[in-house]
Order: C-alpha cells, then structure tokens, then sequence
C-alpha cells in the first residue's frame, strides 16, 4: 500500500519555547554541569513524581551505574536482571565487575515474579541474611526491575520478595515516568520512587527528552548525597581526591529542555492513552493482530504499544509484516533481542527463560510518538487492514484454483 508520508515510530515532541531557555544558557555562558534550569529541572521532577529531592544526571544508564555504586554492588557479586529489555539496563552490572542473573518474563513483559522467587527458593541459599547462588556460589546482591515500555510491575509484590531476602531493589523506571499504581499498597504512588533508588531517563525517544539525559530518585537521602558525591569528580575547590568519581552529571543546557518537557508531560500521557485507545479499537477488529493491555490498576504512561502477531489468524508473520510496514513508511521495530543470548552474556546464567523466548518472536512496537496525530494513526490501521484482507483475497483464490484442479 503506498502511504506518502513516513510515520516514525517514536520521535521527540518539542517546543519552540525551549530556544528561550537555550538562549539564556548561551547568553549567560551556563553551559555546563551548574546553574538554575538545573535546579529548576530537579525541582520539578522532584514535585511531580511527590518526593523531595530528584538528581539529575548524564543519561539512565550513568545513573543505573550510579545506583550500583552506592548500593554497594561489588566485583563479584550478582545483580538479578529481566532477560526482556533494553541491554542499558544491564551493562551497568558489568561496569561494576559484577554479574547479571537473567530471569524470564510474564505476560506483562515484566519481570516473572513468581520464576523469581522459585529461583530464590529453590536455587539459592539464605546464610546469615544474605543470598548465595547454589550454582556459583557468589552473592546476590540487588534486583534490577524494568517497568518495560512504561507497564508498572507488580510493585507491591516485588517489594514482599526483596524484603523477604533482604535484597536491594533498582528500579528502571527509562521508560516508565509518569506511570504509577491506582490501588493497593502503594496507590498514588509512581513507578521509581518505591524502590531504594529509581532511575529516569530523557533520551530522545523516552516520553520526555533533553536529548540525552537521567534523574535519579530514592528515599534514602544518604544514598542520594553519595550519588551527587560519585556523580562528579568530587573536591571542587583544592582538587584533592579520596575516591574516583565520575563525570555523569547533567548539563544546564539539557536541563533548559528538561523544565519545559515536563511541564508537558501530562498533555503526551493524555495523547498516548488516546491514540492507544484508538488503536486498540480498530485493531479489535483485525483477527490474528492484539494490542497488548496495560496494568489494569495502574494509570500507565503507555509509552510504547506492543502488538502482537499471530502468523495462523492474520496471514504473515512478524517479520514479514515488519518488512511490509517499512515498505509502507511506517517505521515499526521488533522487540528486543533477548540480553542473555547477546554475545557479551553467552556465559550468563538464565533462568527457566521460555515465555520472552515466545515474545522475542512475535511482538512489534508501532507508532507511538506523543505529536502521532488521527490521520497517521488512520494510515497504519488501514496499512495493517489492508495486509490482512489481501492476504485473505490471495488465499481463497489460491482454494478455488485448488477446488478446480480437483
Ligand atoms: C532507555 C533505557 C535505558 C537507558 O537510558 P539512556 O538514557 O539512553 O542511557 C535503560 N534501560 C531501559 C529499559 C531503557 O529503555
């Protein structure tokens, strides 16, 4: 079907009001990691997620190294990690010398909560408060949970587990912020800041971008006053130094898009649970095509829809109707590859992976971006409609050839 148009699948929707800032920044020569929009960024995200200090940093993935650092992840220790997510929330294990343990999914796409305590029952012992894995006998040390494409996981849940075996939990909140529970123990409560720490990440095709760019969250004000301490090359004054720091810290022009992209995020949360609804209405009526839902308790940010495609109900597969959504200019991408099959963690330990197995297969991610309006959305549903009936067309003429060769 030829669309004239390209419909990306998640680009940044930014205003022309953030040159103000940029403007301030170039005439005040605040350019690097000091000065107010910085302050101002953290302030606001502090108010909005309802906690009292956010710190801001270089991208998510500094600030998940960051977390590592100083919840005391150590060389040769072991971090449990989702086998089903971007490979940055894992890299960090490895930054610290230490070694990822990847678990499966559920239908959620988040982390199987209940492989994991079978793995931490079954698979480990308890000695003197601490966890040891049977298998290499080293210590795990934290939990690192995604909520992937901005599903909240069951929070309430994970929480009991890592209290139970007195684990340290990082939430991956990249892709989450903006999403939080409805019920439960923790109603009100939004995806990063119930875990020791939370990470965010601005990177352009998150919901809220500075280009490139993190925000980090815990309730434990010592962990946070470590973080700003290792974030920077510390002693600013004599250029003294007791420990090696890092140059993670976010800069002033980063943070003038940041007061201005959060101020909106609401606005592209109501346009993402819009747009996910009209999709979901039409593609109800495709067979062999599903939206996947989000937490039902929860109000997600619906940041990424997931579809998946099943080759008997619509026809093609998913790499086939990958190739013909591209023919058509609408960008799509497969899920990720699967970390613990990625070259750098062949020697990984996994456990009981089969459900992301499934997934890895058989899901697309389609045109999400929060400026996405009803016209393209038209354009992609009468793309995936199209597809389908031609296939449909084909296949029954294919019948009547075979009826008359009988
Ligand atoms: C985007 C993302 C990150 C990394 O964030 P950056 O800011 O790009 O470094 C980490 N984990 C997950 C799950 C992500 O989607």
């Amino acid at each position: 079907m030829y669309n004239p148009i390209i419909i990306p699948l998640s680009v940044p929707n930014l205003s022309i009001d953030i040159l103000d800032n940029v403007r301030e920044t170039i005439e005040t020569g605040w350019v690097s990691t000091g000065e107010r929009f910085i302050q101002d960024f953290e302030s606001k995200i502090a108010a909005y997620l309802g906690v009292d200090r956010a710190i801001s940093c270089q991208t998510g993935t500094a600030g998940l190294h960051l977390a590592l650092r100083v919840l005391g992840v150590e060389h040769g220790d072991e971090v449990i990690v989702p086998t089903l997510t971007f490979i940055a929330a894992v890299n960090p294990v490895k930054y610290v010398g230490a070694e990822p343990v990847f678990m499966d999914c559920d239908d959620t796409l988040n982390m199987d909560l209940d492989k994991l305590e079978q793995f931490l029952q079954h698979e480990c012992n308890y000695i003197d408060g601490q966890v040891i894995n049977r298998k290499t006998n080293r210590f795990i040390k934290a939990i690192i949970a995604v909520h992937v494409f901005g599903n909240p996981i069951n929070m309430q849940r994970l929480m009991a587990i890592k209290e139970k075996y007195n684990l340290k939990l990082i939430e991956d909140a990249t892709e989450a912020l903006g999403s939080f529970y409805l019920e439960g123990k923790y109603a009100g409560k939004y995806c990063g800041t119930i875990g020791d720490i939370g990470v965010y990440s601005f990177n352009a095709n998150k919901i809220i971008t500075t280009g490139g760019g993190g925000m980090i969250v815990s309730s434990s004000d010592m962990l946070l006053n470590e973080i700003v301490f290792f974030s920077a090359k510390t002693d600013p004054l004599y250029f003294f130094h007791d420990v090696i720091g890092y140059n993670n810290r976010m800069t002033n022009i980063q943070a003038a898009f940041g007061t201005d992209q959060i101020d909106r995020l609401e606005g592209f949360i109501e346009t993402k649970m819009r747009n996910y609804q009209l999709y979901k209405e039409a593609i109800a009526g495709i067979e062999g095509l599903e939206l996947l839902p989000f937490k039902a308790d929860t109000r997600a940010n619906h940041w990424f829809y997931s579809v998946i495609v099943d080759r008997e109900g619509y026809g093609l597969d998913r790499d086939e109707l990958l190739t013909k959504l591209h023919e058509a200019n609408i960008q799509t991408r497969p899920l990720w590859g699967l970390i613990h099959k990625q070259k750098p963690y062949l020697e990984s330990q996994g456990y009981r992976i089969e459900k992301a197995e499934w997934y890895e297969k058989n899901l697309i991610n389609i045109p999400c971006s929060s400026n996405l309006t009803e016209y393209e959305i038209d354009i992609v549903m009468r793309c995936l409609n199209n597809f389908h009936k031609s296939l449909r067309r084909e296949r029954v003429k294919e019948v009547v050839k075979e009826r008359a060769i009988i």
